[in-house]
């Protein structure tokens, strides 16, 4: 693909799913953006092939069977449409994806993420998570709260949590009066100089980071508040992302319209921790992450349209 072609979405204020759900206002207007208008200038991958896939109709999972269009839900894969046919995305970490079992599958946009992003993203159903216990100094949960940072926190706070956590870095930090034991100086220099890297890595804004996983949480407004009061994440550092309104069609009833869907708050995480954590200019590096997202919503933006409600 050489230059991929800019997706041209329509402006809405409201949107509607044309099977089901509610409706939503939702115009993206961070001051931030280039532009007022939702999902535009984004460098995406060309449409093309989920237009074919569209035209062709759903077809059977062959894995579940179900009829599906673009991809299964249920079983995270493609349906119509094959991997060398769609962008694929590295990304500068991992992401792991919690759900809750209740979240009906086919609402939820997680599985984009693992779409686009097969080697760095991975989904687990809620009581089945990861242990972050000994990882707590490299990993954060995306959740707004009292004791959240802001993404350009991070760098710091983990830092700190390293500090206190690692023996070895503990050791690094030791202010020169305070001499340390032998076996921890050991320690540091077997880290093969990984010790004091990652903070000289994340100054310089180099490829590298002290931050190596990221946490989100994929369930409606009312759910997410049971999964992040797990101990399992309750000693994570918590992250805030910047107030942004949701382009979602799929509005949840009751939840403010600052309340991403799972694959935005992705996006948009990951474009704030390139520019301030690894001090880097974004170009688009991950904007194919909405490839289906943005298709989906220009596809219920011309239902409006045809439908006389826009
Ligand atoms: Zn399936």
């Amino acid at each position: 693909m050489s230059s991929p072609p800019i997706a041209s979405l329509t402006e809405s204020n409201t949107l509607e799913f044309p099977d089901n759900h509610t409706k939503t206002s939702a115009s993206l207007s961070d001051s931030t953006n280039k532009v007022n208008e939702p999902l535009q200038n984004l460098h995406l991958a060309s449409h093309e092939v989920l237009e074919r896939a569209q035209r062709a109709g759903r077809s059977k999972c062959s894995k579940c069977s179900g009829s599906r269009m673009f991809y299964c839900y249920t079983c995270c894969s493609l349906v119509g449409v094959s991997q060398e046919e769609i962008p694929k995305v590295k990304l500068p970490l991992k992401i792991d994806i919690i759900k809750h079992p209740n979240e009906t599958d086919g609402k939820s946009t997680a599985v984009h993420a693992k779409l686009i992003a097969p080697d760095d993203v991975s989904i687990y159903t809620y009581p089945c998570i990861p242990e972050y216990e000994d990882e707590r100094h490299e990993v954060v949960l995306v959740f707004p709260g009292p004791d959240s940072v802001t993404v350009e926190d991070i760098t710091n706070r983990l830092l700190r949590l390293a500090d206190r956590d690692s023996p070895c870095l503990q050791d690094h930090h030791r202010s020169a009066e305070e001499p340390a034991p032998k076996r921890m100086k050991q320690d540091t220099t077997a880290e093969d100089g990984e010790v004091p890297s990652p903070k000289k890595e994340a100054k310089q804004g180099r490829h590298k980071h002290l931050l190596k996983r990221v946490v989100f949480i994929d369930s409606t407004w009312n759910q997410t508040n049971k999964i992040v009061t797990d101990e399992r994440l309750q000693a994570l550092l918590q992250v805030e992302l910047k107030t942004r309104k949701t382009c979602f069609w799929r509005h949840q009833k009751g939840s403010p319209e600052t309340y991403l869907s799972t694959i935005e708050a992705i996006y948009y995480f990951l474009i704030d921790f390139h520019q301030q954590c690894l001090s880097e200019e974004y170009h688009g590096e991950y904007d194919n992450l909405l490839f289906f997202y943005s298709y989906m919503y220009k596809l219920i933006n011309k239902a409006k349209h045809a439908a006389g409600k826009l």
